[in-house]
């Protein structure tokens, strides 16, 4: 399942979920209207019930917007009608403080998924004046029905409980999508998309974070393929790309405890970690990528590549430590290419 159909099942899941939900408390409530005698309440159930059953098949046809704004409007009418019919004591009016969440959650699913803008301002305004406009009506007018003590316990704990309930799933799940999204970025922020390996980006703000207590023995190499202008004029551009990210595969594997970067184009980046890496493994590489057979569209291709090291020894700054290196690639590279040099060896 691609993305998008993975989130826009998110939404289907969810408003399948809160459709169902209604229903749920549609049950409930009718049997509250039946047991305390209500009729009000229990006509406007019967209402509720054709519209929360038409709702779910409006959400299995996929229409989250339309049934979306039916959900709210059917939650904020069954408020007030609750508020009318047995005051303010039963805690009707928690559904549309409950819905605030809901709402911004919904609001950011649409936009994000869907791309389409709920009109969030207009719903929240309408929920917390609909939240004032019940307290205020029920200060100068009696509920229409007088039930007992023992009613309006049972309404606040099962109004109390579903309107929590909904706050709390809606916030962790708004905790989740805010986590998981923030993730992504990051990974994206640091993450060449064509090697996998890790960018410029990344090693740069790497060798901030070592700059105090880098070792002098930690050396840095520059990996440049040789010729690789040929292999694309002649093989094509997919053909190149398919090259670099081979050789970036066999640098992870040969150089595992390495950090590795893709510093751009067709240059590589391999940072011993640790002062104790061996320096060997970069001349391991050189010969497992010019020994490699590497096959495009039946096709096999030979490359080879220069490698310019350099210890940080006494350097400054990376950026010192990376030309060392760099001086050592050009020197490789007007010396026949396919070599290892390094600085200070
Ligand atoms: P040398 O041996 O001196 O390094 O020669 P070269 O041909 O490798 O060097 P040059 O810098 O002239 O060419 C680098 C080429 O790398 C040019 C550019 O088209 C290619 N290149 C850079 N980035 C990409 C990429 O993402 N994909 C592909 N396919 N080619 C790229
Ligand atoms: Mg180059
Ligand atoms: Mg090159």
């Amino acid at each position: 399942m691609n993305e998008v159909n993975k989130n826009t099942a998110i939404i289907g899941n969810l408003t399948l979920f809160f459709g169902v939900f209604l229903l749920f408390t549609d049950v409930f409530f009718l049997a509250m209207g039946i047991i305390y005698d209500m009729p009000i309440i229990r006509y406007v159930i019967y209402v509720k019930l054709v519209i929360n059953s038409t709702n779910i098949f409006l959400i299995l046809k996929k229409h989250y917007l339309l049934s979306t704004g039916i959900i709210y409007t059917v939650i904020l009418g069954f408020m007030i009608t609750g508020v009318v019919c047995t005051g303010t004591a039963p805690a009707f009016q928690l559904y549309a403080l409950g819905m605030l969440v809901c709402i911004s959650y919904n609001g950011y699913l649409h936009k994000r998924i869907l791309k389409k803008e709920l009109p969030l301002v207009l719903m929240i305004a309408i929920h917390i004046f609909c939240y004032a406009a019940v307290y205020i009506y029920a200060g100068h007018n009696e509920p229409i029905y007088d039930i007992p003590k023992s009613a309006v316990n049972i309404l606040v704990i099962f109004n109390s409980l579903a309107s929590f309930s909904i706050v709390t799933i809606y916030a962790w799940l708004f905790h989740n999508v805010a986590i998981k999204s923030e993730e992504k970025l990051e990974k994206m922020a640091m993450i060449d998309n064509l090697t996998g390996l890790y960018n410029r980006h990344y090693l740069l703000s790497s060798l901030d974070r070592m700059q105090d207590g880098i070792s002098e023995k930690c050396w840095l190499a520059l990996l440049d393929i040789d010729d690789f202008k040929k292999v694309n004029d002649t093989y094509g551009h997919n053909c190149g790309d398919y090259i670099l990210n081979s050789i970036g595969n066999l640098s992870k594997q040969v150089c595992k405890d390495c950090i590795i970067c893709r510093w751009g184009g067709e240059e590589f980046i391999i940072l011993s970690s640790t002062p104790e890496c061996d320096t060997d493994i970069l001349e391991k590489l050189r010969s497992t990528i010019s020994d490699e057979n590497f096959v495009f569209e039946g096709k096999t291709i030979k490359i080879t590549v220069t490698i310019g090291a350099a210890y940080y020894g006494d350097c400054s700054s990376s950026m010192e430590w990376i030309s060392r290196a760099d001086e050592k690639l050009y020197y490789g590279k007007n010396n026949g290419k396919n070599r290892v040099v390094f600085f200070g060896k």
